[in-house]
């Protein structure tokens, strides 16, 4: 669990370095969770992906903790990242799909085997543990997807459009399961969406992008002029 602090970031890309993220500033605090809204290409997922490594940054600094990560690989800024289409290893059963980051660490097969029947038991998923990718409906996917994710406690979580693949029923099941993880596991969380209804019920405080952006920050309540 960590503060993160963007400094003057900036993002450009390719040869005309048309500017996606304009001069970004944000502090997110310990635990907090983060909701980006905002209509599409105005750089919510570039700034996620700055702050996992994903994408360099063309300027600025970007902070977790006290430390700037800019020259930091994915793996040592210890964040992880839940993406739209769910990024599954086809070939890998469930169980090695959510021990794979574990594996990679090299932590003892006792633990990783501990860590991954515990997060399959978060997500109900115990009895798919077998399985390959394709034997699963899209909101098991999805949350296998999640379970990757929280196998471990990073210092972070990014989740990038997550639920927009799964039909509505689904999405608000899982509004309610991710907003339940936070709240048991307390990391400091970013959702990126450009649905306003996931902007009003999820986040701490919604940040407001247009074009590369901040338009605005503020609680779901001052924003939406809710009570
Ligand atoms: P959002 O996540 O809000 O939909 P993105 O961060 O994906 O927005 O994109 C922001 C802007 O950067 C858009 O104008 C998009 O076309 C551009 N962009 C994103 N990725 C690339 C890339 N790999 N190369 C060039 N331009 C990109
Ligand atoms: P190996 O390195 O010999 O291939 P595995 O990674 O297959 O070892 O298994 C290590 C441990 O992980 C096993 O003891 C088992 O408890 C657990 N494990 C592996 N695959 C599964 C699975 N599909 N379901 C439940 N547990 C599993």
């Amino acid at each position: 669990m960590a503060k993160i602090l963007f400094n003057h970031v900036y993002k450009r890309y390719g040869k005309y370095k048309e500017v996606a993220v304009n001069d970004f500033n944000l502090q997110v605090e310990d635990g907090e969770f983060l909701v980006f809204v905002g209509p599409s290409g105005c750089g919510k997922s570039t700034t996620l992906r700055m702050l996992a490594g994903l994408e360099d940054i063309s300027g600025g600094e970007i902070y977790i903790g006290d430390t700037v990560v800019n020259d930091f690989s994915p793996k040592d800024r210890d964040i992880s990242m839940v993406f739209q289409n769910y990024a599954l290893y086809p070939n890998l059963s469930v169980y090695e799909n959510i021990a794979f980051g574990l594996r990679l660490r090299k932590l003892p097969k006792h633990e990783i085997d501990l860590s991954v029947k515990r997060a399959a038991r978060v997500l109900e998923i115990e009895n798919f543990l077998e399985r390959k990718p394709r034997e699963l409906s899209g909101g098991q996917r999805q949350r296998v997807a999640l379970g990757r994710a929280i196998v471990r406690k990073p210092q972070a979580f990014l989740y990038d459009e997550p639920l927009s693949n799964l039909d509505a029923r689904l999405r608000v099941q899982m509004r309610s399961e991710i907003i339940s993880l936070h709240k048991k596991m307390g990391v400091t969380s970013i959702y990126v969406t450009h649905d306003q209804v996931e902007a009003m019920t999820m986040g701490d405080r919604v940040v407001v992008m247009n074009k590369g952006v901040i338009l605005q920050v503020d609680t779901p309540e001052r924003l939406y002029n809710r009570p």
